[in-house]
């Protein structure tokens, strides 16, 4: 009986061995000594990215134009988390929130651009505000070039380091938001397939995250003036009805574990990716026929 425990000790120590060698098992902490910046984190997906950092080992540093809310998360987050004052469209604020994150915790290994707007424009491209264009382009596209600019000035000396770029669904099919905000999240795939091609070679990852949509308060806000008067309990089940995987809904956490996974040494041969969060929204295209009964001759 002794000897056959002792089989089972050593089968079950050498599984362990085996798969920590794998990259599958280091104690539930993915990220343990790594340090990340995220844009966009005071709340919605970048909120729940940054717990899911920290919680996995990452000193995390939230950057964001908004202050209050942006000190509350990193005090909510612990002494693993730090706030920094960033606007992304302001070059020098991205400049100084990387040395910021570096000169605290000497080292930047993750930089997550995730900071994004929506906006509400004319439905049709005949009417098209270009102030409004170049507004959201300054944040959702220039912020994110700006974002990878600096990243690669500390992390192609070190050969090493990852970037993660917020996308959407929008970015890849046409007709699901309006033509700005569409066409700004069609831009980060394209950065992040461009920039991919320089940044491997100094050993630097970059990938986007494309999710459905998350009810946060930018989702939210958009989807009140779309339907004013509308409860949000209401505007809350429209949004995850409309969804293509039923049992299941997009939330934050969905993206988090995308970005967790992406920013880990488990994806270390992963690049130029765009990894879609959306329950098959983007490949499928339900037929929406109406019932048989309702078919008049
Ligand atoms: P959110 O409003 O909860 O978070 C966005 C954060 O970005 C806010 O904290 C905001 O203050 C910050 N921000 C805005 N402009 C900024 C600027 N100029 N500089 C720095 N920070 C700025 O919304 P969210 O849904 O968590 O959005 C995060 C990202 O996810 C965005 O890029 C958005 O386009 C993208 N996205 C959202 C959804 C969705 O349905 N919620 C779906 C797909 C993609």
């Amino acid at each position: 009986f002794t000897l056959k425990l002792r089989k089972i000790g050593l089968f079950s120590r050498a599984l362990a061995s085996a798969s920590f060698s794998r990259g599958f098992s280091n104690h539930g902490r993915r990220l343990e000594g790594k340090v990340a910046l995220i844009t966009g984190a005071a709340s919605g997906i970048g909120k729940a990215t940054a717990i899911k950092f920290v919680e996995n080992g990452a000193k995390v540093v939230i950057a964001d134009v908004q202050h209050e809310l942006g000190e509350h998360t990193a005090k909510e987050l612990g002494s693993s988390a730090s706030f920094v004052a960033c606007d992304v469209t302001q070059e020098a604020d991205i400049a100084r929130a990387i040395n910021f994150t570096v000169s605290s915790y000497g080292q930047l290994d993750i930089m997550y651009n995730n900071a994004g707007v929506a906006c509400r424009t004319a439905p049709s491209i005949a009417d098209l505000d270009l102030d409004v264009f170049d507004r959201v382009m300054s944040i959702n596209v220039r912020g994110i070039v700006a974002g990878i600019k600096h990243a690669s000035h500390v992390m192609i000396p070190r050969k090493k380091g990852c970037i993660l770029c917020t996308s959407s669904v929008t970015g890849i099919v046409g007709g699901m938001a309006q033509t700005t905000y569409s066409v700004s999240k069609s831009a980060v795939v394209g950065i992040v397939k461009s920039v991919s091609a320089e940044l491997s070679k100094h050993g630097i990852r970059i990938n986007c995250i494309s999710p459905f949509a998350v009810p946060t308060p930018f989702m939210m806000g958009e989807m009140r003036k779309w339907y004013p008067g509308v409860e949000d309990d209401v505007i809350v089940k429209m949004v995850q009805d409309a969804g293509e995987l039923k049992g299941a809904n997009c939330e934050e956490i969905d993206v988090a574990n995308a970005a967790l996974y992406l920013a880990s040494d488990e994806a270390k041969y992963v690049t130029a990716h765009n990894l879609v969060v959306d329950g098959g929204c983007t490949s499928i295209k339900s037929l929406r026929l109406p019932p048989p009964n309702r078919v008049t001759e």
